[in-house]
């Protein structure tokens, strides 16, 4: 059994240990052990440093998520788009390819913990129609390994998958999603990193979320992968009290850019069952990022997003630098607020359609003026 296995079995999940560790009632804890089971690993518990901060708030299941039994259990409408089990087929040219439902640790925001935990939840059974479908539709350039978490899976085991998908021609991009840099940083290891270099290219996808997971072990784990060849991106999820101020994601982007990781996107808190107290209003969000454009360097910015609920996938969120915008020029203001004016190019496409609407105004025997003719072109003239 390698390190990361036997932390893996060390991890406290049981209703008795709730009660031990984390001073939950007993009854209290039952409950959330039916709704969405525990798993903290004895490394990410040696990372909260008090009751209630944001590491626990992460991990350790919270009354709170009873309360909260109106939220819907696919916020992103995943089922409907999963043409075969284990694949959502969302946008035209990729795929998210489901292969395991275990995790190194189980968030308690997590928006997929209805295939998360059980091993039932995620049928390893059902690959085999995954593939077929992956290989029959060639629109597929790039597929994503997402579960659960797919370096739970054995280098064997993954490597099986990575051989498969590699067969189809069509598939160029191979991405897999996985926190287990932040939460098991020890899964990382050389013989994993030399496996996954036969396969580029794969690009990893990973999840962090707050400062205080960039330690010496996620570095070393984060720059295996990039000498490896993998170009590493971090999706984080805006939480209250974890880190809802733009200090915490100013550094949080700054140290992840330190450790050769790309901030890609700040998630709004999905509309998930159980993680209500998570969410933040959005101008929280709008706030970070007007604090993280231009006073940290563009490569630590990631987007701002809302994952649409309903499955109308990632919406880009900025916040307002147009003050105004005439068919000449636009009025921005930039990150101090400073107020520029930039000359806009005159659209040759709105000039003939400037003449072929003067043409039929003159037809119909009217006389517009400049002014009024400029009003007009603001209007779509569809069915002039
Ligand atoms: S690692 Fe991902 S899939 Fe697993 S519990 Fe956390 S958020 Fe959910």
């Amino acid at each position: 059994m390698e390190l990361w296995q036997e932390m893996i079995r060390q991890s406290i999940h049981s209703v008795d240990q709730l009660v031990e560790k984390f001073k939950l009632k007993k009854e209290v804890a039952e409950k959330l052990d039916k709704f969405f089971q525990a798993r903290i690993n004895p490394y990410y518990l040696s990372l909260i440093r008090y009751p209630g901060d944001p590491i626990w708030l992460q991990c350790v299941p919270d009354e709170k998520e009873l309360e909260d039994i109106e939220g819907p259990s696919d916020p992103l409408n995943e089922e409907s788009m999963s043409p075969v089990p284990n694949i959502t087929h969302r946008y035209p040219d990729r795929a998210l390819f489901l292969v395991t439902s275990q995790c190194g640790l189980y968030c308690r925001f997590c928006t997929r913990k209805r295939k998360v935990g059980d091993s039932n939840k995620i049928s390893m059974r059902t690959l085999e129609s995954a593939f077929n479908y992956l290989a029959q539709h060639t629109e597929i350039s790039d597929v994503i390994l997402s579960g659960g978490d797919p370096l739970m899976l054995t280098d064997a085991m993954l490597e099986k998958i990575l051989i498969r998908l590699r067969e189809i021609k069509h598939i160029q991009v191979i991405r897999l999603g996985t926190k287990m840099p932040c939460v098991l940083p020890h899964r990382i290891t050389p013989k994993l990193c030399n496996m996954l270099k036969k396969y580029h290219p794969i690009y990893i996808n990973t999840h962090f979320n707050h400062p205080w997971e960039i330690t010496e072990d996620s570095k070393r784990a984060c720059g295996m992968l990039a000498d490896a060849g993998c170009p590493v991106g971090n999706q984080a999820v805006l939480m209250k009290g974890v880190n809802d101020n733009p200090d915490t994601m100013k550094e949080l982007m700054k140290g992840l850019l330190a450790m050769r990781v790309r901030p890609y996107y700040i998630y709004q808190a999905d509309l998930t069952k159980g993680a209500n107290h998570f969410r933040t209003p959005l101008d929280v969000g709008l706030d970070i990022m007007d604090k993280l454009r231009g006073h940290i360097s563009g490569l630590a910015v990631p987007q701002f997003v809302i994952d649409a609920p309903g499955g109308g996938g990632k919406i880009p969120l900025l916040p307002n630098y147009v003050i105004s915008r005439d068919e000449d020029k636009i009025i921005l203001r930039n990150f101090k607020y400073n107020v520029y004016e930039y000359p806009d190019v005159r659209d040759e496409s709105k000039i003939a359609d400037k003449n072929t609407y003067l043409r039929r105004q003159k037809k119909r025997k009217r006389v517009i003026d400049e002014k009024e003719l400029i009003a007009n072109l603001k209007i779509p003239i569809l069915n002039n």
